[in-house]
């Protein structure tokens, strides 16, 4: 081994991943405990049920508007990119560009043949970009936390196209105004302490017309990428095809924690204090400062630190790794000496305190 850290520094749970990322025990717990469930038809009551209790947990967890549906089906969130591609951009999509995840929905519309291309909005890495208004531009989508850098945008209405929020890493751990939004789309596997492999969806009424209109226009649609047939399976309390269950377990036994805990408030105030933990060190230190130089934009899920050129952030995430507190790399295409820690919903503060006694343990004796 590099470096012991000795234990009494040591975090109680060393996951700091920024997706997936670390599930409750308890969650485990009570996925032992439904057990029965495993192995059974999602077509029947038992599953229904709980796809039921999901929906209806995260209408609760967002007070989301009359009208509004909870709409979920399987491939997570990339899955969700093609699926607006072919189902919900009429002719032209506006982007916030600001990271990697960001990118990758505007590349998806850039490479759609019966899309116009889309205008882009870009900022670099560590600043945010959100679409203005544009003529003639029905899908504005931006991210509200992205995740490959630790910057956070704000969310709410831009011109008169759907607004496409993509919260993958900001649902559960961070607040938003759904009724600004047409579509607030997010993965169970960062604040949601789940698996990955399903997307799930707040839907206005809007989103829903224009998912109709666009097949009723006769666009080729493939099942699987058709909007329409995700929401009248959603509203059965089902999926088009087989979804994971122990995934829909884990969210359910989560999204239960969270409400006991005092919803969205409560859990945002968590992360928030996880994240402002670690911007403190940051600040505190000569050879440390938080990559987000605005602090209005930087993340309260998942905080980005860079290290002096003096420190290699490799050496320290590997000797961290060797002691039990994993996955704080740096998202791989950034390219920076750098930590980027996951501060979701289940990560408790004083996990993160400690982590940051490890830090400096490791970088002292470096
Ligand atoms: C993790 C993440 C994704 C990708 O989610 P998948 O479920 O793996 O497709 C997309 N957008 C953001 C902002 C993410 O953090």
């Amino acid at each position: 081994m590099q470096t012991q850290i000795p234990v009494d520094l040591l975090p109680v749970d060393g996951r700091f991943g920024s997706g997936p990322a670390k599930v409750r025990p308890d969650a485990l717990d009570y996925l032992a405990i439904r057990g029965d469930v495993m192995g059974t038809s999602h077509r029947q009551a038992p599953v229904r049920d709980l796809v039921r209790v999901v929906q209806e947990s995260l209408a609760e967890l967002y007070r989301i508007p009359d009208g509004y549906e909870v709409v979920l089906g399987n491939g997570g969130s990339t899955l969700f990119w093609d699926m607006a591609v072919s189902s919900l951009i009429e002719k032209r999509s506006a982007h916030g560009v600001f990271g990697e995840f960001s990118r990758k929905f505007a590349k998806a519309a850039e490479r759609a043949p019966h899309l116009e291309a889309p205008v882009v909005a870009e900022a670099e890495a560590g600043k945010v970009a959100v679409p203005s208004a544009v003529d003639g531009v029905d899908v504005y989508a931006w991210a509200q936390n992205e995740t490959s850098t630790g910057a956070a945008a704000p969310v709410s209405r831009v011109g008169d196209g759907l607004v496409l929020i993509d919260a993958t890493s900001a649902a559960g751990g961070m607040d938003a105004p759904i009724g600004d939004t047409d579509v607030y789309y997010f993965a169970p596997q960062k604040n949601f302490s789940s698996d990955g492999g399903l997307w799930l969806a707040f839907a206005s009424p809007a989103a829903i017309e224009r998912a109709e209109r666009i097949k009723a226009s006769g666009r080729w649609l493939p099942e699987s990428l058709d909007f329409t047939v995700a929401v009248k399976n959603s509203r059965q309390h089902q999926t088009l095809n087989t979804p994971a269950l122990a995934t829909l377990l884990l969210l359910e036994d989560q999204l239960g924690w969270m409400l006991e805990l005092g919803g969205i408030e409560a859990v945002a105030e968590r992360c928030r204090e996880s994240t402002s933990i670690l911007y403190r060190w940051a600040e505190a230190r000569d050879f440390a400062s938080p990559f987000v130089a605005e602090p209005g934009d930087r993340s309260p899920v998942v905080a980005t630190i860079d290290l002096a050129d003096d420190v290699d952030a490799a050496r320290v995430i590997s000797i961290l790794r060797e002691n039990g507190i994993v996955d704080v790399d740096p998202y791989r295409a950034l390219k920076r000496n750098q930590l980027r820690v996951g501060c979701y919903a289940s990560v408790d503060p004083s996990d993160v305190e400690a982590l940051t006694a490890c830090l400096d343990y490791v970088i002292d004796a470096r």
